[in-house]
């Protein structure tokens, strides 16, 4: 049974009680235009939105006016009442650990307008179906993406010498040179330390297109997995191994929760070459302490975490469906969606811009950049990034 329709009786009336219950169908009739999706509650809300005006008016004309400008709010804020003020006061309650006004409802209205469309993510590195426009040489032959040199990619696990640099390349303005963060050597230096601060004995690659990275483990259409409407974040770490750049840490969070679903430390199909422990935050995978990578994807890829109606979010996530090998079409990348000019912005700058928020200092972790990016995405579409409870 729905809410009656009534004012609520006060000491003080600002307006006779026939003027306030003719206001009041007026209230409800415009809150059914600016909430369509809410119908059951709105009795309630009209009665209580009503009460708030009532009380903060003092006279017939006044109790109009607020009237009318709440009327007008609701119109340009789109029912979104934590935009909303009563008299100067917000009708939200600040505490941000109750449920707002927003009902899940809502948020997955605003996630879904904001869901990218495949086209831009084609053009983004995401792999939505089969392409093969490949050169078949590439299949045979990579380029180390350290230090440039051409080689076999069956040979990788033979020494070789590899020299680089840990950083890119910065451009100085003030030299107007491309000097290297990781070492102070600039690109114009004499000393052979130019070519790079660093060696390893392999070269490293890291495979981008369909066929290459179809030829290490075959890719995952989700298409082909039923399930619930989720929304979950997903970040990947991942090593440099005689596959080429490989999952070794992933983590998923739910977006309504804030939960961590999946957390786990993944063993690479290849050899490890280089776990880059330095960014990647791992430092030994073990048996003990990792998951194999086929056993990750058969619980990651399923009806209660990523299946056809999930919708993602990430950072760049193309770079983390791609190690998977996840073939997925409802995308919300913060990279794309955010970055303003030419350049996509990094999650660490989102983080501190939308959040205030440091991370990936030093050692990155999954589970962190999940939630930032998560957060950017509640920040950005107005959804509290505290809330944990929803009607
Ligand atoms: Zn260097
Ligand atoms: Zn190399």
């Amino acid at each position: 049974m729905s809410h009656p329709l009534r004012p609520i009786d006060l000491v003080r009336q600002p307006a006779p009680f026939q003027d306030r219950y003719k206001i009041l169908q007026k209230l409800l009739a415009h809150l059914q235009k600016v909430k369509p999706n809410a119908a059951e509650k709105l009795n309630k809300l009209a009665v209580g939105l009503e009460a708030r005006v009532a009380k903060s008016s003092s006279s017939p004309q006044s109790y109009r006016f607020n009237m009318s400008i709440l009327m007008r709010d609701l119109t340009k804020y789109k029912g979104d009442l934590s935009q909303i003020r009563v008299g100067q006061k917000p009708i939200v309650a600040r505490d941000k650990t109750r449920p707002s006004n927003i009902t899940k409802l809502n948020a997955m209205e605003k996630l879904k307008a904001v869901i990218i469309d495949t086209e831009v993510l084609k053009k983004n590195g995401y792999i939505i179906g089969k392409e093969t426009t490949e050169d078949p040489a590439d299949l045979i032959y990579t380029t180390c993406i350290r230090c440039n040199t051409k080689f076999e990619k069956a040979k990788i696990m033979e020494n070789a010498f590899c020299r680089y640099h840990i950083s890119k390349k910065q451009f100085d303005k003030v030299s107007k040179t491309y000097q290297y963060p990781c070492c102070g050597e600039t690109t114009v230096s004499t000393s052979f330390l130019r070519l790079g601060c660093q060696t390893q004995n392999h070269h490293v690659f890291r495979s981008e297109t369909y066929e290459e990275l179809s030829t290490i483990s075959k890719f995952i259409s989700t298409d082909n997995y039923s399930g619930e409407e989720n929304v979950l974040a997903l970040d990947c770490e991942m090593a440099f191994t005689s596959l080429g750049y490989e999952m070794i840490r992933l983590t998923i969070v739910d977006f309504f929760t804030s939960k961590t679903l999946f957390d786990e430390i993944i063993r690479p199909i290849g050899e490890v070459i280089d776990l880059n422990s330095q960014f990647s935050g791992v430092h030994e995978i073990c048996e003990s302490n990792s998951m194999s990578y086929h056993e990750a994807m058969r619980k990651v890829v399923s009806e209660k975490l990523i299946n056809k109606n999930t919708i993602l979010i990430g950072h760049g996530l193309e770079n983390d469906l791609n190690v998977m090998r996840i073939v997925h079409k409802k995308i919300i990348d913060t990279a794309i969606l955010y970055s303003k000019g030419r350049y996509k912005s990094s999650l660490k700058n989102f983080a501190f811009e939308f959040l205030s928020r440091e991370i990936q200092n030093g050692e990155h972790d999954s589970s962190e950049d999940a939630i930032a990016t998560m957060d950017v995405v509640k920040v950005r579409l107005g959804i509290p990034v505290e809330q944990t409870g929803w009607d």
